[in-house]
């Protein structure tokens, strides 16, 4: 039977690169999705048409309740889950001093509470199947800090304690949790860089450019099918952060 997984935020960017490696890789794939229904339905032809298991599923994985119900229908659908990985997440720029009560919470809620949430929800199908491999995705900013993204650096290190805390409690159940901490990855997400702010980045990493979504899926390829690492953060960064 094929193995099955959840990726959130699936539909574009880092997400939809994992979600594309695992359909390869022969998992059925639950691509969680929140405002790209568009994309989702248009991933989930694609595949389909080529015989491949996907399914798709809106939900604002901030909000428990939307959470619990992408789960249920994962585990409706395919009984168990093998892969979870917690990609959804949002960035912002703003001055510490900017930042209100509402940008806080929603960053913490979209790219923190949302592992949580998912983790809680999951876990218990892994334990009952003495297997399971959670991963994380993080960021640079969460072990370095970032200056103008105090809120997205502490959701982000947050993850990264999530992490290493849940793989000790749930090592001996047989499940593996790891982060994996891009640099700057190709994405929607930087489009606001122009050339000039890209290139200047790109002199600042030792292998001289930014990184694409394909580095992120292969890493996570890497985690899946090895066995015996857990509870890491794993740099994906070219180098910028050594
Ligand atoms: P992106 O292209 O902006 O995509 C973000 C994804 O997150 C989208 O699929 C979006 O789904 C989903 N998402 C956001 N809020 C959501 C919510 N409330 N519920 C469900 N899904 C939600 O960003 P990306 O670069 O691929 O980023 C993916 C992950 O990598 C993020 O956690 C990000 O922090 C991390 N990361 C990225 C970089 C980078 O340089 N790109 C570096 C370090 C870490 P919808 O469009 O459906 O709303």
């Amino acid at each position: 039977m094929n193995k099955t997984a959840i990726v959130t935020g699936g539909s574009r960017g880092i997400g939809a690169a994992i979600v594309k490696m695992l359909v390869m890789e022969g998992y059925n794939v639950v691509i969680n999705y929140n405002k790209s229904e568009e994309l989702a339905k248009k991933m989930k032809e694609e595949f389909t048409s080529k015989g491949y298991c996907v399914e798709t599923f809106k939900a604002d994985v901030s909000k428990r309740e939307e959470v619990k119900k992408l789960v249920e229908f994962t585990i409706e659908k395919f009984k168990n889950i093998d892969v979870l990985i917690n990609n959804a997440g949002i960035s912002q720029t703003k001055l510490f001093t900017d930042i209100t009560d509402e940008d806080w919470k929603n960053m913490l809620s979209t790219n923190l509470n949302s592992a949580f949430y998912m983790c809680q929800e999951v876990v218990p199908n892994m334990i009952h199947n003495k297997k399971g491999c959670i991963i994380n995705i993080s960021s640079i900013w969460g072990i370095t800090g970032a200056s103008c993204e105090v809120h997205y650096s502490v959701a982000k290190a947050g993850a990264d304690a999530l992490t290493k805390a849940l793989a000790k409690e749930l090592g001996p159940s047989g499940i593996r949790v790891n982060s994996i901490a891009p640099g700057i990855i190709d994405t929607d997400m930087n489009k606001h860089l122009n050339e000039k702010e890209i290139q200047e980045i790109e002199d600042e990493i030792p292998l001289c450019k930014i990184g694409k979504v394909q580095d992120i899926a292969k890493c996570v390829k890497w985690l899946i099918e090895d066995e015996y690492t857990t509870g890491q953060v794993i740099s994906v960064n070219g180098g910028w952060n050594i």
